[in-house]
């Protein structure tokens, strides 16, 4: 097979998966590597041999989108069942139910709103002397007033970014924050879900095509790259240059996994938003997969911090220097030749899954119409910054 026909991919995450099976679709011999000795990327679910439960090994993953293309995508590798996220969060000696809706309003404040006569109250709680905020916690002061934004906002901001509210940027709290109706509902995509076996199942399936071959706990080195027409990187853009501008910012996570004989907070996620208790949530694994059962449980408890050398980058810091850096290293890509940096690492971008695989769908079409039109191919979908 000619050079021009073989395709390299650095991850077997969804970005990986989903570019792989495209191009092998139409005629490529892809070859992908890991350095994981799995894959799936951050989305791994493996069930756990000793209580049955299907678990989340990077964290809980919920399937939401608006886009039925993507949706009808994924249902042809597996079925999806429904499933809802209704998040709890612990505050001040008592649960309230999240994102902040009319049944929070109410218990908090003790009342018995209806929509407008809450619209009304939380407006006389807002903050009006902030005409501009800057920050974070200026923006929810103005939103929501300074008693909610103490018991839901500020601890938990200040343990998910590891820096006071004061500190971030407005632009952070885009919307108001708040439901005025009963609506629990965490996402308001018209489809949700969870994949019947887990997300390692739907991807292997993805990855299921004679023309891909995986291969795991293989580190991609930039040399690797020769005898191929292309690779689509989507590990870390520094990483791709040896860190050599400096390491971009992410936080990463510590999760604390323990067991549970029974059900141990009869919810999926529990948050905590106050600051003297180190974790920001508990999350319960057995409760993503609402049709299972399982008498035992598996239970992370989260923690957030900054990212060293050796942890796994979770949540991109994109804040103003890292922007600069950013620019710096997008420049660096850009000269490149024959290289597609994709994905959330490959991007520095947070992306949700239905994103995810829909820029990896973009990504592999503008590949195809490329070849057939003889143009070269973009360092990137889009610009990162
Ligand atoms: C805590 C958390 C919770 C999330 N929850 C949700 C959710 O509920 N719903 C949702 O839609 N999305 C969620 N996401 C987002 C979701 O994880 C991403 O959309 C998805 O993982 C992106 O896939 P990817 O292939 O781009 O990246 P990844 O999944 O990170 O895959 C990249 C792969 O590249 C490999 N790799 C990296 N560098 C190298 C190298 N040098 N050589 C070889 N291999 C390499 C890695 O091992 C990895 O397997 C969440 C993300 C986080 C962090």
């Amino acid at each position: 097979m000619s050079v021009d026909k073989r395709i390299l991919i650095v991850g077997a995450g969804l970005s990986g998966a989903v570019i792989g099976r495209e191009l092998a679709l139409k005629g490529y011999q892809v070859d992908i590597v890991d350095s994981r000795d799995h894959i799936g990327g951050n989305c791994h679910t493996v069930r756990d041999e000793a209580t049955g439960v299907m678990v989340h090994v990077y964290g809980p993953h919920i399937f939401h989108t608006d886009d039925a293309e993507v949706w009808d995508y994924v249902n042809g590798f597996t079925s999806f069942l429904p499933y809802k996220n209704r998040v709890k969060t612990t505050s001040g000696g008592q649960v309230y139910s999240l994102p902040v809706n009319l049944h929070t309003i109410n218990q908090f404040f003790g009342k018995t709103f209806r929509p407008d006569e809450a619209r009304a109250f939380l407006e006389e709680q807002a903050d009006e002397t902030i005409t501009d905020p800057q920050t974070f916690e200026e923006q929810a002061l103005r939103f929501v007033g300074r008693d909610l934004y103490e018991a839901f906002f500020k601890g938990y901001t200040q343990k998910q970014w590891g820096c006071s509210p004061t500190e971030l940027p407005a632009s952070i709290l885009k919307r108001l924050p708040v439901r005025f109706n009963y609506d629990d509902n965490y996402f308001f995509h018209k489809y949700q879900g969870m994949p019947e076996s887990g997300y390692s199942d739907m991807i292997e399936r993805i990855l299921d095509h004679p023309a891909i071959t995986v291969t795991l706990n293989t580190k991609f080195k930039r040399c690797d790259g020769a005898g191929y027409g292309h690779v689509f990187y989507s590990g870390p853009l520094d990483g791709y240059f040896d860190y050599e501008l400096g390491r971009l910012g992410y936080r990463t996570l510590d999760f604390e996994r323990f067991t549970y004989d029974g059900d141990y907070q009869g919810c999926a996620v529990m948050n905590f938003g106050e600051v003297d208790v180190p974790f920001t949530r508990i999350t319960e694994h057995k409760h993503f997969s609402p049709w299972e059962e399982h008498s035992g449980s598996v239970c992370y408890r989260e923690y957030s911090r900054a990212c060293e050398p050796n942890d796994i980058p979770y949540y991109p810091i994109r804040l103003v220097k890292e922007k600069a850096q950013l620019a710096d290293y997008v420049a660096l890509a850009q000269q490149e030749r024959d290289v597609t940096f994709v994905g959330r690492l490959g991007t520095y971008r947070y992306l949700d899954m239905d994103v995810t695989i829909r820029e990896a769908l973009d990504t592999a079409r503008l590949y195809l119409d490329g070849k057939a039109d003889n143009l070269p191919m973009k360092s990137f979908l889009s610009s990162p910054i």
